[in-house]
This record gives C-alpha cells, sequence and structure tokens, in this order.
C-alpha cells in the first residue's frame, strides 16, 4: 500500500458543527437567569420540533435514552413482558427496555434499507402472538419499511414506539420520521445531526401522552401545595442552558442535511468500479437525512476477517478487503470511522434473548459464516459494512483522500 499523508487535523465520524447563535441562546439563559429545567429556550425548541416533524406534541428531555424509557412507559411495557426491537441498532434502542425488567425479542434486518425486516417482523408475531409493543428504529438516518411494519402492528393490536434519534428530517412518503409511532423519541446526542451537547425528546399526538411525559420526567409531582406522588417519577427534563444550544442549531438542520447528503453522493461516485455498495434507501418512498455514509463490501470481494470479542484478525488479499482493514487504513491517515453497530442478538448482555429472521430461525447453528448468506442479515451487515467518516466540516479534499485509501485497500 502506498503511503499517504497523515491528516493534521483528525476527520471525524460526526462532530458537532456550530454556527453562533447557540452561544447567544446560552448566554440569554444566563442572563435572565433560567439556569434550569424551566425556561424560553425548551418551550422555543419544543415549538420548532413540532414545526419541523408535524408532531402534534413535543417533550424536551434530557436525552434520546430518557425519552425512550418513558416511551416505553408509555406504551405500558410491563415486567417480564416480551417487546419486538429492532436488532442492528445502537444499544440505547434496547436500554429502557431492559430498565421496565422486559426482555427484548430481537427482530432481523433486511438488505434494502437495512432496518427492521417486515417478514421477519411477522414470523415474530406468529411465535409470540402476546407482544404488544414494537421499537423500530432508523438505522443511520435511513427510514425503515414503515408501511409494512404499521400494517403488520395494526393487525396484532401492537403500538409502536419509534426511534428516529438517527433520523430527524428524514421523511418516507413525504412524512417525518419521529411521526409514525404512538410514542417517538429524538435525540440531541453530541454525534447527531444537530445537537445540543446532549438532549432528547419525545413526540407524539396524544396530549394525554405529553402531559404524561412532563410529569413523569419532573418526578411525578401531583397538583398539590407540598410534594405529593402517586407515581414512580424521573429527573429527564432538558436544561434551558442545552435547549439554547439546540434552539440555536434547529435552523441549520436543513444545511446539515445538505451538506450529509452531498458527502454521501461523493462516496457513492469516488467508490464506483470498487466491488462495495454504499449504504441502500428506498428512493422512491424515502429521503434520508444521511447521518452517516456506510458501505458494505460485496461477498465476493471479502477477505478473510475474524472477530473476536475484544480483537480481530484479518488478512491482506488481492483484489478484496475487509472492513476492520479499511477501518485501520482509515484510522493510520487521522480519520475515524466505525464498524456497523454490532447487532444486540451478537452481544453477549443478550445471547440469552430470542432473535427472530425471516425465516423464523433464530441464531445460526453453526460458527461457518458465508458472506452474503442471508440467513442472518444482521451478522453479514456487520461482517460486511462500515460506517465512513461523515463529518459535515469534512471537505471535498479531504474525502477525496479518504476514498484514495479505501481503493488502495482492493488493490
Ligand atoms: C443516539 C441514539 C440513541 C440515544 O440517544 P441519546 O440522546 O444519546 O440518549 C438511541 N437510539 C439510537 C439509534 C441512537 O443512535
Amino acid at each position: 500500500m502506498k503511503e499517504i499523508k497523515k491528516f493534521d487535523q483528525k476527520v471525524w465520524l460526526a462532530s458537532p458543527t456550530m454556527h453562533g447563535d447557540e452561544i447567544k441562546f446560552v448566554q440569554e439563559a444566563y442572563d435572565t437567569n433560567w439556569m434550569s429545567t424551566v425556561g424560553a429556550n425548551i418551550n422555543e425548541v419544543e415549538k420548532l420540533a413540532c414545526e419541523k416533524t408535524g408532531s402534534k406534541y413535543a417533550v424536551a428531555l434530557a436525552s434520546g435514552t430518557s425519552a425512550l424509557h418513558l416511551a416505553v412507559r408509555l406504551a405500558g411495557v410491563k415486567p417480564g413482558d416480551k417487546v419486538f426491537c429492532s436488532d442492528m441498532t445502537f444499544a440505547a434502542t434496547v436500554n429502557p427496555v431492559m430498565y421496565e425488567g422486559a426482555i427484548p425479542v430481537f427482530i432481523d434486518t433486511e438488505y434494502d434499507t437495512w432496518n427492521m425486516d417486515p417478514k421477519a417482523l411477522e414470523k415474530a408475531f406468529e411465535i409470540y402472538p402476546e407482544v404488544k409493543v414494537v421499537v423500530l428504529v432508523h438505522l443511520y438516518g435511513v427510514p425503515g419499511k414503515i408501511d409494512e411494519i404499521k400494517k403488520i402492528c395494526d393487525k396484532h393490536n401492537a403500538i409502536i414506539v419509534e426511534d428516529a434519534a438517527e433520523s430527524l428530517g428524514a421523511t418516507y412518503k413525504g412524512k417525518q420520521t419521529g411521526t409514525f409511532g404512538n410514542y417517538n423519541c429524538i435525540s440531541f446526542n453530541g454525534n447527531k445531526i444537530i445537537t445540543g451537547s446532549s438532549g432528547g425528546m419525545l413526540l407524539t399526538d396524544s396530549l394525554e401522552a405529553a402531559n404524561k411525559t412532563r410529569k413523569w420526567s419532573t418526578q411525578s409531582r401531583e397538583n398539590a401545595p407540598w410534594y405529593q406522588h402517586e407515581e414512580v417519577g424521573f429527573n429527564y427534563r432538558m436544561s434551558n442552558v442545552i435547549a439554547g444550544v439546540v434552539r440555536g442549531q434547529f435552523p441549520h438542520l436543513d444545511e446539515h442535511i445538505a451538506q450529509k447528503k452531498a458527502i454521501y453522493e461523493r462516496y457513492k461516485e469516488g467508490l464506483k468500479g470498487l466491488p462495495v455498495e454504499m449504504n441502500p434507501f428506498d428512493s422512491k418512498n424515502s429521503e434520508p437525512n444521511y447521518w452517516l455514509s456506510c458501505m458494505i463490501i460485496k461477498p465476493e470481494a471479502m477477505a478473510k476477517q475474524v472477530r473476536g470479542e475484544q480483537d480481530y484478525l484479518y488478512e491482506k488479499e488481492k483484489g478484496k478487503s475487509s472492513p476492520q482493514e479499511i477501518l485501520d487504513a482509515i484510522a493510520a491517515i487521522n480519520a475515524e470511522g466505525r464498524p456497523i453497530w454490532k447487532p444486540m442478538h451478537m452481544q453477549p448482555i443478550y445471547r440469552m434473548n430470542p432473535f427472530i429472521t425471516k425465516n423464523g430461525n433464530g441464531r445460526a447453528q453453526t460458527n461457518a459464516y458465508i458472506a452474503g448468506d442471508s440467513c442472518d442479515v444482521g451478522m453479514d451487515i456487520f461482517n460486511r459494512g462500515l460506517c465512513l467518516p461523515s463529518d459535515n466540516k469534512m471537505t471535498p479534499e479531504q474525502q477525496d483522500v479518504i476514498i484514495e485509501v479505501i481503493r488502495s485497500c482492493f488493490e
């Protein structure tokens, strides 16, 4: 492989991009002394979120995870209940199900959008017809097969909790993600498409659910002159300081999406001719927010790669490569890529949890992994895919260098 010069400044996977107004709203919170979980910034960001998404109500919370936690409670999940969950995702999607003592049942992924496979979901309802809640993610900002999944959930009277943490601004048939479920979540974590440094929101069209979320997130105080409690509460409200940052970011959401889209298109063009594909989406029905650009190596071009629980090995093969080889090559020039989210059914903590594929099978019965073998789609995408540096401050010149490094891995 030829030597390529390291970047002086690290090119990140996805880092915060500030614009100036954020600090003005933070300063305003300070100057007016609303250094609290009450204040104008909070009211304003809730309004902005409703305007952008078309959701009737938005409740600003401390994080996307706390929003998911309250969503799971709103959905009525009880200890011991089984809950169907997207399998290939960040652990935060599933943690709130565990907080409630429920049992995540993992639904395999499809190849068209890298999200929950409706066929596997249908199988799961055959096996567990009693399940009443489905937690659905739109991975990397790409909307999943929403119509198919909604139809199945309606048929089984199941509630949808939509995890739109990565997909704020993405649309499906012209409608924003975060508005398809009964209770929906977005995140303003530092690496998301817009950020408050942290923060999240619960979106819903139900006034009752929004009111409950406000009450639960502020320690479940009853309407009484003293601290009166009838339900367990949480300290989950967003800070007015954080809300100031989010408030300054919201007007730049579409600009960030346009930058991310340009990055995706540039990779797509630059990687042409290699035995790879970009992460796919349904171009007829959906417009992603392009939060992260990802690629997947075609099965026939996969060099040998072995991943243990903590480490990995790969071989250099002519004309072939592997995600770990490419990630190492990217890291060597001071840029940040990342493996695909390791599917939940492959995680040690969930090794005993059910996992349903489109054939109704659970985990593969042997350790033999064949690239492109679709019996466990999540495992296959994890093995062959990776997330590319997708920072919206990356210059086209820097991106060209990254593309060159990827190309050199296949020499
Ligand atoms: C970031 C993320 C979350 C959690 O959001 P936080 O604000 O970090 O708590 C949940 N689900 C997915 C898919 C995410 O990417």
